[in-house]
C-alpha cells in the first residue's frame, strides 16, 4: 500500500489542475492516466475559452511551440441549413463591445489538439512536485468499513488517500462510490465527429480569421466545426433520447451537404480520423461526493448547460475540490457532511454562476437546435426571411416588409408558444422577475432609464435644430 493525501484518477484537464493545485499546497499527490501519456485517449478536439487565460495565470505560457495546432477563433460562423438542406444563408461574429477583458476580445476559443494541450498542462502539475503514473488503469476504489479508503489499478496495486474523480464521462470513481451508476438518459449526449487534415496555409487562405462554425438545421442536430492550424473536426451530437437513426446518418449528412463538400475541395481536406465520445450534458450537476471522494468536471457532470464548454469547468472544478480537500484533511474530516463545503465552492466560481439559470440554458436548447425537426423547421426559415428578406430587389421596400411580415405571421403559431416556453423562463431567470415588466412595458422601461428619457427629449431637440 503506498500512502498519499490525495489521489487523482484521470489526467485530463481536471485532473491535472486537481493534481498540480493539491502538490502545490504541499499534499503529497499522485495522478493516474490510463493512457501512455496524458491526451492520448482523449482525442477530442477542443476550444479553449478565454476565462482559462483570465483564471489560470499559466495560460499565457502556451504558445504553438507547445502545442502545434493551436489557433485562435476569432470569428464564428453560423450557417443556416433549410428544410431542403440547402445553406440559405449565414452569421459571422466576432467578440462584441461588451466583452470585458483580454484575450475575450480578441477570439472566441483557441482551438488545439487534447494530444497536445493535455501532456502540456500535466507538465504543471509534475512539476508542482505531483507524481504521474501513465498506462495505468485504475480498477477499483478500495473501502474500508464501507467506506471509500484509496483506488487499486491493474496491476494490483493498492494506494490509500483521498479520491479525487477526473476519469471523464464514464467515471470508474463516480460508479465504484456509488454516486452515480450510469447517467440518466437525458442527462448525456453521444457525439461521433470527423477529423480532416488540410494545409495550414489553405487553411488561413480561405477561412482567414474564421475558426468556428456551427450548422443550424432542420435535418441534423447543430454540427460544430473548429479548425485548428492543420485541420477541423466536425462533428454533432444530442441527447441519448432523440435519435432515430444511427448518428452517423446525421454527421455524414452535414459531410455531403453541397456547401461543405465545396469547402472540402478548396480546403484540400482529407478524413484523418473518426471519433465518437459521450458528453454528460445537464442542467444541474448533483451528487458531486462521497465520503472521502469528490467529482470533478466531466465525471461530475460540470460542462456548461448551454454550449457544453467542458475544460474550463473541469479546471475551475478541480480548484473547488483542492481547496476542499485542503480543509478537509487539516480537520481530519473527510466526510461527506464536511465535503459539502466542495458544492459551496463551486457554486461559488463562475461556473457555479453558470448553472444558477442552469435548466433554463438547458431547456432552451434542448428545444432549438436540438430539436431539428420540431423547431429548427420553422426557425431557420423564419429568421432566414427576416434577414435576407429585407435586402431584396423583387419589389418595392415596403411591398417586400409586408410580404414577410405575412409570411412570419404563418410561423407564429410554433414562435409564440416557444418563446412562451422557454425565452420567458429563460429571461426572467436572468433578468430577475421584478424586472420583466420593463420588457413589454415601455413606459415603465423609460421610467426606471432616466438615460434613456433623456436621449429621447435630446433627439428631438436636435431633430427640431436641424429642420431649422
Ligand atoms: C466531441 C467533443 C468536443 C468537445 N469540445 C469541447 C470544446 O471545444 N471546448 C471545451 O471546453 N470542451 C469541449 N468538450 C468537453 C471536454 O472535452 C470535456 O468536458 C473535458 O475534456 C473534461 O475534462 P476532464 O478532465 O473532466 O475529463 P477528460 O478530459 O475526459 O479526462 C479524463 C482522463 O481520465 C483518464 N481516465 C479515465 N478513466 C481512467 C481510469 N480508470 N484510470 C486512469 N485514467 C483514466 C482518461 O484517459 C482521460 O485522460 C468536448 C467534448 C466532446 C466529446
Amino acid at each position: 500500500m503506498e500512502n498519499y493525501d490525495v489521489i487523482v484518477v484521470g489526467a485530463g484537464p481536471g485532473g491535472s489542475i486537481a493534481a498540480r493545485e493539491s502538490a502545490k499546497k504541499g499534499l503529497k499527490t499522485i495522478f493516474f492516466e490510463r493512457g501512455r501519456k496524458p491526451g492520448e485517449k482523449n482525442s477530442s478536439g477542443c476550444g479553449l475559452g478565454p476565462r482559462m487565460w483570465r483564471d489560470f495565470d499559466f495560460m499565457t505560457e502556451l504558445t504553438p511551440e507547445d502545442c502545434p495546432s493551436l489557433r485562435p477563433g476569432a470569428a464564428a460562423r453560423n450557417y443556416l441549413v433549410n428544410n431542403d438542406g440547402e445553406v440559405s444563408g449565414y452569421l459571422m461574429t466576432k467578440p462584441t463591445d461588451s466583452v470585458t477583458y483580454e484575450p475575450a476580445r480578441s477570439w472566441i476559443t483557441m482551438n488545439c489538439y487534447r494530444s497536445e494541450f493535455d501532456p502540456w498542462l500535466a507538465k504543471y502539475a509534475t512539476d508542482a512536485g505531483a507524481v504521474l503514473k501513465t498506462s495505468t488503469l485504475v480498477t477499483g476504489l478500495l473501502k474500508e468499513n464501507g467506506k471509500v479508503s484509496g483506488v487499486i489499478d491493474e496491476k494490483g496495486n493498492k494506494y490509500s488517500g483521498l479520491v479525487i474523480g477526473a476519469d471523464g464521462a464514464i467515471s470508474m470513481v463516480a460508479r465504484e462510490s456509488g454516486l452515480r451508476q450510469r447517467w440518466e438518459q437525458e442527462q448525456v449526449t453521444i457525439v461521433p465527429q470527423y477529423d480532416f487534415e488540410c494545409p495550414p496555409s489553405k487553411i488561413d487562405d480561405v477561412m482567414g480569421d474564421e475558426a468556428l462554425a456551427v450548422w443550424w438545421s432542420a435535418t441534423f442536430p447543430a454540427a460544430y466545426q473548429v479548425f485548428f492550424n492543420d485541420g477541423f473536426h466536425i462533428g454533432l451530437g444530442n441527447w441519448m433520447t432523440w435519435w432515430e437513426k444511427n448518428p452517423m446518418h446525421y454527421l455524414n449528412q452535414v459531410v455531403a451537404l453541397k456547401y461543405f463538400q465545396r469547402q472540402i475541395r478548396i480546403l484540400e481536406a482529407k478524413p484523418r480520423e473518426f471519433q465518437v465520445h459521450l458528453l454528460p450534458w445537464q442542467g444541474q450537476p448533483h451528487d458531486t461526493h462521497a465520503d472521502n471522494v469528490i467529482l470533478i468536471g466531466d465525471a461530475g457532470g460540470f460542462p456548461c448547460p448551454l454550449e457544453a464548454e467542458g475544460i474550463y469547468p473541469a479546471m475551475v472544478t478541480a480548484r473547488a475540490a483542492i481547496e476542499t480537500a485542503v480543509e478537509a484533511i487539516s480537520a481530519a474530516d473527510v466526510s461527506k457532511e464536511f465535503l459539502n463545503l466542495y458544492d459551496a465552492k463551486w457554486r461559488a466560481t463562475s461556473v457555479g454562476e453558470e448553472f444558477k439559470t442552469g435548466p433554463e440554458l438547458a431547456s432552451i436548447w434542448k428545444a432549438l437546435p436540438f430539436s431539428p425537426l420540431k423547431t429548427m423547421s420553422w426557425f431557420v426559415p423564419m429568421l432566414m426571411e427576416i434577414i435576407g428578406g429585407i435586402f431584396d430587389w423583387s419589389e418595392p421596400h415596403a411591398v417586400r416588409v409586408r410580404q414577410i411580415a405575412r409570411r412570419v405571421k404563418q410561423y407564429l403559431p410554433n414562435a409564440i408558444p416557444f418563446i412562451m416556453r422557454e425565452v420567458i423562463p429563460l429571461l426572467t431567470a436572468i433578468l430577475g422577475e421584478e424586472n420583466m415588466n420593463l420588457l413589454t412595458d415601455p413606459e415603465k422601461l423609460i421610467a426606471a432609464m432616466p438615460e434613456l428619457e433623456e436621449a429621447i427629449a435630446r433627439s428631438f431637440v436636435e431633430n427640431d435644430m436641424e429642420e431649422k
